[in-house]
């Protein structure tokens, strides 16, 4: 496994595997590595020539006040579950090789895509991760990239964003990986303490909560949100910031529920917080 921090020897390598007709499989992550990271490196692994995992923690999408500086991260630890994956290069920039001074060229989106749900309470963050993900894809040049479910709409986003920009590279989603109790792997799952990790999969359960009325039959969008944030009113020193039943392709909300919906909820509890989801296939 090489690890390379260089961005034109990332480039370099792609390009020789690529001459050699091998196909690059790209998971971009901001590392503290977790089974959910894992699911995608075996995936990306499985269907493609060569994987190539990014660690990098992004500035740009991260917000004033936010958990930047506090990201967790062990990079010896990721390395160490990367190399047993027989990954062929980590590939971890340094921030201001990605954006030296005077950076300036961003991708917005200018859909009301990146406005709803998460853009709401993190305004930016899309522009962020839309760019980072832009300059990710010039530099490894992959042919497939995956990303995971858990993060809904910056899947939505980045799917919109590889198309319109006409990026030749196949998007590809995977489920979300959750803890034993449903609650969903994140990196930030180690802010919580130990009374918080234990109330946290009642944000599970409440999505589920939600999926068993409308497979009760109950259509009306509005009744259920409702029961979920009751549900969630329960958790102890908790902002509940969104509870959505909306379209999963235009994220707006039904007024009668029909096609595929996307169940998400965010959910600060103390200072972490905490997104999920689940995607509901209605006939
Ligand atoms: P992150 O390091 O949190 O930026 O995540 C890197 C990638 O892993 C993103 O595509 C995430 O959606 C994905 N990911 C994060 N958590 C999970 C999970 N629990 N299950 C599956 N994929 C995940």
């Amino acid at each position: 496994m090489r690890v390379i921090s260089d961005i034109a020897e990332m480039t370099s390598f792609s390009q020789q595997k690529n001459a050699a007709g091998l196909s690059i499989g790209f998971v971009p992550t901001m590392g503290y590595l977790h089974p959910g990271h894992v699911s995608l490196v075996k995936q990306a692994a499985k269907e493609c020539g060569a994987v190539v995992v990014s660690i990098f923690v992004n500035p740009t999408q991260f917000g004033p006040g936010e958990d930047l500086a506090a990201y967790p991260r062990n990079l010896k630890r990721d390395l160490e579950i990367l190399d047993a994956l027989k990954v062929d290069v980590v590939f971890t920039p340094e921030a201001k090789a990605m954006y030296p001074a005077g950076y300036g060229t961003f991708v917005n989106l200018e859909t009301p895509l990146t406005g709803k749900l998460c853009g709401e309470f993190r305004p930016g963050h899309f522009k962020g991760v839309a760019t980072v993900v832009a300059k990710l894809f010039n530099i490894v040049l992959p042919q497939k990239a995956y990303f995971g479910q858990k993060d809904a709409q910056q899947c939505i986003v980045i799917k919109k964003m590889a198309a319109e920009l006409n990026f030749p590279v196949n998007i590809v989603i995977l489920p979300t990986l959750r803890e034993k109790d449903g609650l969903a792997m994140s990196s930030r799952n180690t802010y919580l303490s130990a009374e918080e990790r234990k109330a946290a999969p009642e944000i599970y359960q409440s999505l589920l909560l939600a999926k068993k009325m409308i497979e009760a039959g109950e259509l009306r969008a509005e009744k259920i949100t409702s029961a979920v944030r009751k549900k969630l009113a329960g958790l102890k020193n908790a902002e509940i910031q969104y509870v959505a039943v909306v379209n999963a392709s235009s994220l707006e909300a039904p007024v009668l529920l029909s096609c595929e919906i996307l169940l998400a909820v965010a959910v600060k509890l103390g200072k972490t917080r905490l997104i999920d989801n689940i995607l509901l296939q209605l006939s």
